[in-house]
């Protein structure tokens, strides 16, 4: 496996592969890699020759209250862990080379970007769209593997690949959960033993939703009534439950293709989940911690 934190060098890595007539996968993250970027890392390798993770956590997409210094790091693992999948290039370029001064162009989303998460953490998705754009410059993938996990930040790299022009085939894989359902994510990191319970609630309100819809209630309102009531539990804030359409869009009637997105703060650690209504939590993959 190569690793290269050189801009440059990553850029020319890229090309050369290509040059020998093969296609490249390209996987973003933030690192302390987890096995829901490894079901990207799997994907990008089922779609492309060669594999690419780059690992940046991107100052850009965090406000000034946030959780920029204190994300988990943990490079010599994520290392290990990404060759042992066969990674063919592990990008880590350090924030003096990705903003060598502070970027005074930057790729700004409309204002669908300003709900949800966009509301809670303004100019979050500006600082994760323009940190895409770069990598997309940088690596030059012809596809890159997104997590569902994120919805509405993979919809918003689809609508920056479309609207931009940019010439790479999106991949969107399905959100990886733990065995009890909650979501894999770094952030779980930071939940002590009885918050790691209670960050249950999430996925215990998506599917409290489904079995409201499955029983015949389509009202966005009465749903996102019984979302955020499944969320109360002690130690939990409910932050937001919307039923939205792949445009992030809220619906004026539930249907199999309505996701619900939810997110709540459990102590001090914001986390989401989401599911497409039709298809519902069971159908995500699980895997042992
Ligand atoms: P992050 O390192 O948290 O920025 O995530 C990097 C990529 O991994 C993003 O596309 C996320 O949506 C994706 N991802 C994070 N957690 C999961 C998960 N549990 N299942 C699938 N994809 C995930």
């Amino acid at each position: 496996m190569r690793e290269l934190s050189s801009l440059a060098e990553m850029r020319a890595w890229s090309r050369s592969e290509r040059s020998r007539r093969h296609t490249i996968g390209f996987v973003p993250t933030m690192g302390y890699l987890h096995k829901g970027h490894v079901r990207l890392v799997d994907r990008a390798r089922e779609l492309a020759d060669r594999v690419v993770v780059s690992i940046f956590v991107n100052p850009l997409q965090f406000g000034p209250h946030e959780d920029l210094a204190r994300y988990p790091r943990d490079l010599p693992r994520d290392r290990t862990l990404a060759a042992e999948h066969d990674v063919d290039c592990l990008f880590v370029p350090d924030a003096a080379a990705m903003y060598p001064a502070e970027p005074l162009v930057r790729a700004v989303p409309g204002p669908v970007a300003d709900t949800l998460e966009g509301t809670a953490r303004p100019g979050h998705f500006t600082g994760v769209l323009t940190v895409v754009t770069k990598l997309f410059h940088i690596v030059e993938p012809d596809v890159a593997v997104f997590g569902r996990k994120d919805f509405q930040q993979a919809m918003l790299v689809k609508r920056l690949v479309k609207d931009l022009d940019f010439p790479v085939t999106l991949d969107i894989a399905p959100t990886v959960r733990e065995l009890d359902g909650l979501a894999v994510s770094s952030r779980n990191s930071y939940l002590t033993a009885d918050e790691r319970r209670s960050a249950l609630v999430l996925s215990r309100a998506l599917r409290a939703l489904e079995q409201a819809w499955r029983g015949g209630e389509a009202d966005p309102t009465r749903l996102q009534r019984v979302g955020l009531e499944a969320m109360h539990a002690p130690g939990v804030i409910p932050e937001y439950c919307a039923l939205i359409d792949e445009e992030l869009q809220p619906v004026p009637r539930v249907t199999a293709h309505t996701v619900a997105v939810v997110a709540a703060r459990i102590g001090k650690t914001r986390l989401l989940d989401n599911v497409v209504l039709g298809e519902g939590v069971g159908a995500d993959p699980r895997v042992t911690p």
